[in-house]
């Protein structure tokens, strides 16, 4: 529905360019000394680096996306150079500001920071309309009458001759006097018709396309309203970017661009088209593989850092390097590095990823990051008193959570009231025997002082001993009652943290249960 009502023509999809893309396989990639000779050779290349992440506010921040700005970002950061926001908002029946605070906050909280002022394509209108006229005043553009009747009447006989299916030039030559008086008019670039065209695309390898196959496409539309490739190519060129890195879907647009930036005789970028990511089955990534946007990965419990490092592993490599903290990737990364085929998005490497991110991470931040989850849980806000504690238990509960949401639920024994509401196992576990067994087992603790890891497991030995159970005979019993479910750290861990007389309530809360 949304797609019936957009403005004016989107991006083109390639299949009705059709160019015939020659490659010539890898050149960059075996060849390092040549990309470095080719950067030595262009000092804009080095420092004075500009890249820019552009996204179209359609939606959530796609991982696709992500890691598209992620590589701009790294790219920038590691030459020193600066890395722009764009937001591409010309489609505006599409664009909404909810997809630009999604598409800002997932970047935000991926630790993307962006140089300058974030730039809205939709207000520059009138600048990429200008650049269109300043084609036509150097005779690099033509004004094209031609109606929307006879453009689909030519289609139709392509078509029918199975010719390839592009705008035929008809208004190139043609003087505008022969058009009817006030007839509407747009505005097309002027191509080359003969030779061809190679991109050196730093991670695809030279791209060949022969220029007769770029027809002359539209600039500025008959209500004077900029196309997306004018767009783009002005925009990229005052924000003077020098690196474009973006996803293969892009390389086509790239010919017509570059036919653009030729014609008004500005610099050529340098190209980085990086493949898509598909899902783990090898298809094209779609909802069927799960969560798409990285709001929904957040929303899961992972953490921050061990996303950047799954997209940056995944499609770019450093060695057999797996952890690779945000410092030693900006100092490796380099286009380079990139792999020329799809690569395959595995929600579970993530998820393990993660709970090594986890037990890697600082106490403190850990805290912070799950401290909304048990809030949220608690349905109350923890005290500071609560995140101190929280804190001095982070050692034992990272060690056994593989993402927020159960680093949350793990903790939550701690800031339970009594007495406790025990779920389903728990209450089936404390029978009359094991409520029995917990008296003796309040009785030792009770007159115990030095509460204490040590002391405290020699006074549960000793009374699994006389009663001849084994250890865990009693640590379940006991778990049921501190902290109300049948998982939770190790028995004495808990003992601990919940301090003497806590523990102590709590198994008289549940050893006078009958
Ligand atoms: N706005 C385009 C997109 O979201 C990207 C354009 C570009 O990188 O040149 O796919």
């Amino acid at each position: 529905m949304l797609r019936a009502t957009a403005i004016g023509p989107k991006p083109v999809p390639l299949a009705l360019f059709g160019l015939t893309l020659s490659r010539i396989q890898k050149t960059y990639h075996r060849d390092k000394a040549s990309v470095n000779s080719k950067v030595n050779d262009q000092p804009k290349q080095t420092n004075g680096v500009v890249t820019r992440f552009a996204p179209s506010p359609t939606g959530f921040l796609h991982i696709g996306g992500a890691r598209t700005a992620m590589f701009n970002w790294l790219f920038a950061r590691h030459h020193g150079g600066k890395a722009l926001l764009r937001i591409e908002d010309t489609d505006k029946a599409r664009s909404t500001q909810e997809a630009i605070d999604a598409i800002i906050e997932g970047l935000d909280w991926l630790g993307l920071d962006w140089d300058d002022e974030t730039v809205f394509q939709s207000e520059r209108a009138e600048r990429h309309a200008e650049v269109a006229h300043e084609l036509l005043a150097s005779g690099n553009a033509y004004k094209c009458f031609a109606t929307a009747e006879e453009l689909t009447a030519m289609r139709e006989q392509q078509r029918a001759e199975k010719k390839p299916m592009r705008y035929d030039g008809r208004w190139r030559d043609r003087d505008p006097s022969e058009a009817p008086e006030g007839a509407p008019f747009v505005i097309r670039l002027k191509t080359e018709t003969t030779g061809k065209v190679t991109i050196a695309d730093m991670v695809q390898g030279d791209v060949s396309v022969q220029n007769g196959e770029i027809d002359d496409f539209i600039l500025l539309r008959s209500d004077g309203s900029p196309t997306y490739m004018l767009a783009v190519v002005v925009d990229d060129h005052d924000m003077g970017v020098t690196h474009l890195i973006r996803g293969d879907d892009h390389l086509n647009n790239a010919f017509r661009q570059l036919a653009l930036i030729k014609a008004m005789g500005w610099a050529e970028p340098v190209y980085a088209h990086i493949p898509l990511i598909h899902g783990n089955d090898g298809a094209k990534l779609s909802k069927r593989h799960g969560a798409l946007g990285v709001d929904a990965y957040r929303d899961m419990g992972i953490l921050p850092d061990a996303m950047f490092n799954y997209l940056l592993r995944l499609g770019w490599g450093h060695g057999d390097d797996e952890i690779i903290s945000r410092a030693q990737a900006i100092e490796w990364f380099a286009l380079e590095g990139v792999g020329k085929s799809p690569s395959r998005f595995d929600t579970k490497k993530l998820q393990n990823l993660n709970g090594h991110y986890m037990r890697d991470a600082e106490d403190a931040d850990l805290v912070r990051l799950a401290t909304p989850w048990i809030e949220q849980d608690l349905a109350q806000a923890l005290t500071p008193a609560d995140k101190e504690l929280l804190g001095q238990a982070m050692p034992v509960l990272k060690s056994r959570a593989k993402n927020l949401i159960e680093l949350a639920e793990s903790s939550l024994f701690l800031f339970k009231k009594r007495p406790l509401g025990l779920d389903e196992r728990a209450e089936n576990l404390l029978d009359a025997d094991a409520r029995t067994l917990l008296k003796s087992i309040h009785l030792g603790l009770t007159d115990l002082e030095d509460w204490t890891l040590e002391a405290t497991e020699e006074v549960i030995k000793a009374i699994a001993e006389s009663a001849e159970l084994g250890l865990g005979k009693l640590a379940q019993p006991m778990r049921a009652a501190l902290t109300g479910s049948t998982s939770s750290p190790g028995i004495f861990d808990v003992l601990i943290l919940l301090g003497k007389e806590e523990s102590l309530g709590r198994l008289a809360d549940q050893m006078e249960k009958t």
